[in-house]
C-alpha cells in the first residue's frame, strides 16, 4: 500500500497545506474511507455520497489511529490540533494522488473493462500471472471511480503486476479509469446490451468501453474480442499510436486465439486453443463464455512471457469471486447454479446454453428474474430470452419480476400448461417450486442485481 509522507502526499495531489517539519515527516501507509475498517497508520479520505459525509467520521478516524485526513475546504469544523490536508474535493485528490503513486511505481497495469466477465477475467489473468510475479487484483467488484482509485493506492511498490477492473454506466467514466491507472494492457470482454438505457445503442456502448485506450501506454497491448465487429468499426474511428500491438481472441477462427474442443465437465469446463491438441487447459468455471474469458488470459501470459505449464496451472487453479454461476449442493441433495449476481441478455444466453449442455439430472428448472436497464428495447429482449427456452431441455420455467412476464408469454407458446409460471412474490415461487423438487434435479436461479433472487438460492439451500 501507499507508503509516503504527509508533505508527499501533499505535494502528489498539489495541495497548498504547510506543516511544521515534524509534521510534515510524518508517514501514512495506505489511506481509508470508512471508519469501521481499519485506519491505523492511514490517511483518512472523507469521501462524501448521497446519503453519508465522511468529514463527520474524520475525529473518530484519528481515535482510531490515522496519522492524516484530507478535509474539504468548504466544511466547517475541522478536527483540532491533527494534521489536515486541505484540498477542493476530497474524491478528486484521492483520484489524483492515485493518478500520481501510479506514476512513481514501476508496477505494470492490465486493465479490464467490457459488458460482462470483467471479474471473470480479471480473477483468470491475476491467478495465470500470480503462478510467476507479485500480483495485486481489484477485491470484490471495486471497479468504479471509488474503488478503482482505491485499488491502486493498495498496491505495494514492488509489486510486480496489478489486474484491476474497469465499470462504467455511461460515457467518459473508463476514460476517466483509464487516465488513472494508465495501464499497460488493455482488455475488453465483450460488448453486450447492459447500460442500452444510458448509452442509446450497442455502438455508443462500444465507444464507451473503447475509451479504456485512451490511458493505454503509447507502447502498450490492447487485448479485444474479434468476434464483435463494434470493436473494429471503433476502432477505425480513432487513431491508435503506431506502437499499440492488438490481440483479438474469441470463438471464430479468425482471431489470434480463438477456443477449439470444449468439453463441461463436472465443475469445470476443458479447452484447446487454436485447433492444437496440446495442452488441454481447464477452468474451475462452466461454460463456453469462460472459457472465451480465459483465452484473453492466456494472451496476457503470453505476452508477458509465462511459460505453457504456468499457464495451465493457474487458469485450474482459479479463485473466484463468488456468485458467478456458483455450483451449489442444498441440504435436500438438490443441485443449484447460482448466477443471482446479475443478468443482462448476454449473460443470459450464456448462462441457459450453458444450462442446455448440462447432463446427469433428472429434471432442469430455471427461476429468471428481470434483466434491468436495458431502455426502450428491453421487452423484445425478454421475449428472445423466452423464445430460447425449451421443453425437452427444461421441465419448469419459474419468472419473478414485471419484466419477467415476457419470458412467460413466449415460453407458455411452447411448453405444455402447467410448466411456466410467473410470480410477483418471491416466498411464493419458492414455495411453489420446492414442492417439485427431487436431489436429481438442477435449478439454474438468475435475473438483475435488484431482483435480489439470492434470497431464493439461500431458501433452496436450506429446503
Ligand atoms: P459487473 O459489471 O456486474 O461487474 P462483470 O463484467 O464483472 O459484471 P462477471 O462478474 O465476470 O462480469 O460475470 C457476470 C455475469 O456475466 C455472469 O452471470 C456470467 O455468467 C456472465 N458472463 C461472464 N463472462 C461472459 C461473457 N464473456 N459473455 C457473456 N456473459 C458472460
Ligand atoms: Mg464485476
Amino acid at each position: 500500500m501507499i507508503n509516503r509522507t504527509i508533505s508527499e502526499i501533499a505535494e502528489m495531489i498539489g495541495a497548498a497545506s504547510s506543516f511544521a517539519e515534524e509534521t510534515a515527516n510524518l508517514r501514512v501507509q495506505g489511506v481509508s474511507k470508512d471508519t469501521r475498517n481499519d485506519v491505523a497508520g492511514s490517511l483518512y479520505i472523507p469521501l462524501i455520497g448521497a446519503s453519508f459525509d465522511g468529514h463527520a467520521f474524520a475525529q473518530d478516524a484519528f481515535h482510531k489511529g490515522a496519522v492524516a485526513s484530507l478535509w474539504q475546504k468548504d466544511h466547517p469544523n475541522p478536527p483540532q490540533d491533527v494534521p489536515l490536508i486541505y484540498v477542493d474535493d476530497t474524491l478528486l485528490a484521492m483520484q489524483q494522488l492515485a493518478t500520481a503513486y501510479r506514476k512513481q511505481l514501476k508496477v505494470r497495469i492490465i486493465g479490464i473493462t467490457g459488458s460482462n466477465g470483467k471479474t471473470t477475467t480479471k480473477d483468470l489473468v491475476a491467478s495465470v500471472l500470480s503462478t510467476t510475479y507479485k500480483v495485486h487484483k481489484t477485491q470484490g467488484n471495486y471497479n468504479n471511480h471509488f474503488g478503482l482509485p482505491l485499488t491502486i493506492l493498495e498496491l505495494d511498490e514492488d509489486t510486480d503486476f496489478a489486474v484491476v477492473e474497469m465499470g462504467m454506466s455511461g460515457r467518459g467514466e473508463i476514460e476517466l479509469l483509464s487516465q488513472i491507472a494508465q495501464p499497460d494492457i488493455a482488455i475488453i470482454t465483450m460488448i453486450g446490451e447492459s447500460h442500452l438505457l444510458q448509452l442509446g445503442s450497442r455502438l455508443e456502448i462500444a465507444r464507451a468501453k473503447m475509451e479504456i485506450l485512451k490511458g493505454l501506454s503509447p507502447d502498450g497491448v490492447f487485448i479485444y474480442n474479434g468476434d464483435e465487429p463494434l470493436i473494429e468499426q471503433v476502432k477505425a474511428e480513432i487513431m491508435l499510436s503506431g506502437n499499440i500491438r492488438s490481440i483479438r481472441f474469441g470463438q471464430s477462427k479468425y482471431n489470434d486465439y480463438y477456443t477449439d474442443y470444449i468439453r463441461l465437465g463436472e465443475e469445470g469446463t476443458f479447452f484447446t486453443v487454436n485447433g492444437m491438441p496440446d495442452p488441454l487447459y481447464y477452468i474451475p468455471l462452466l461454460g463456453q463464455h469462460n472459457a472465451t474469458n480465459a483465452l484473453s488470459a492466456i494472451a496476457v501470459a503470453k505476452v508477458l512471457g509465462v511459460s505453457e505449464e504456468q499457464i495451465v496451472d493457474g487458469l485450474s487453479s482459479l479463485q473466484m469471486t463468488s456468485m458467478r454461476i456458483e455450483k451449489l449442493t442444498a441440504a435436500s441433495g438438490l443441485t443449484i447454479l447460482n448466477d443471482a449476481y446479475n443478468a443482462s441478455p448476454a449473460s443470459m444466453r450464456a448462462a441457459l446454453d450453458l444450462f442446455d449442455g448440462l447432463t446427469g439430472y433428472k429434471h432442469k428448472y430455471v427461476v429468471l428474474g428481470d434483466m434491468l436497464e436495458l431502455g426502450e428495447e428491453q421487452d423484445e429482449f425478454h421475449r428472445e430470452i423466452g423464445a430460447r427456452l425449451h421443453p425437452e431441455h427444461i421441465q419448469g420455467v419459474y419468472a419473478f419480476g414485471s419484466l419477467a412476464k415476457a419470458y412467460v408469454e413466449e415460453t407458455g407458446k411452447r411448453f405444455p400448461a402447467g410448466r411456466v409460471h410467473w410470480f410477483e412474490d418471491k416466498s411464493e415461487l419458492i414455495g411453489h417450486l420446492a414442492d417439485k423438487l427431487t436431489d436429481q434435479d438442477v435449478v439454474l436461479v438468475k435475473g438483475s442485481r435488484g431482483m435480489k433472487l439470492e434470497q431464493v438460492v439461500h431458501q433452496l439451500l436450506e429446503k
